[in-house]
């Protein structure tokens, strides 16, 4: 949902607060002077508290994955995180003893 209009509305006063809070508590806090523009700064205001907790979601999930780094099984050293071109996936930065850098997949990543 894209937003329009935000500026028409700035001419009545309306004033956005977004507060961001790490315990996840966002808060979304509009004030409207014009009763005829709080339809649209309602919708607006669901809109961006929706995309708050989204991006809240994300978050939390990439915080756990940097938690659960997996170990390598062949070298049992923890495993680092690497953004490839299909994605995030770990890597063992170990070498094999005939020299070839380790290629273990840990299970489940
Ligand atoms: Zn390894």
């Amino acid at each position: 949902m894209s937003w329009r209009g935000g500026e028409a509305l700035m001419n009545y006063r309306t004033t956005y607060q977004v507060m961001m809070s790490t315990d996840g508590h966002h808060r979304v806090t509009v004030t409207i002077e014009d009763p005829g523009g709080t339809d649209a700064a309602l919708a607006w205001a669901k809109a961006t508290y929706s995309r708050l907790l989204k991006a809240n979601g994300q978050a939390e999930l990439l915080q756990e994955e940097s938690l659960e780094a997996p170990e390598c099984a062949v070298h049992f050293s923890p495993m680092e995180r690497m953004q490839g071109r299909l994605g995030p996936f770990w890597s063992c930065h170990q070498k094999n003893r005939d020299g070839s850098w380790c290629s273990y997949k840990p299970k489940g990543f």
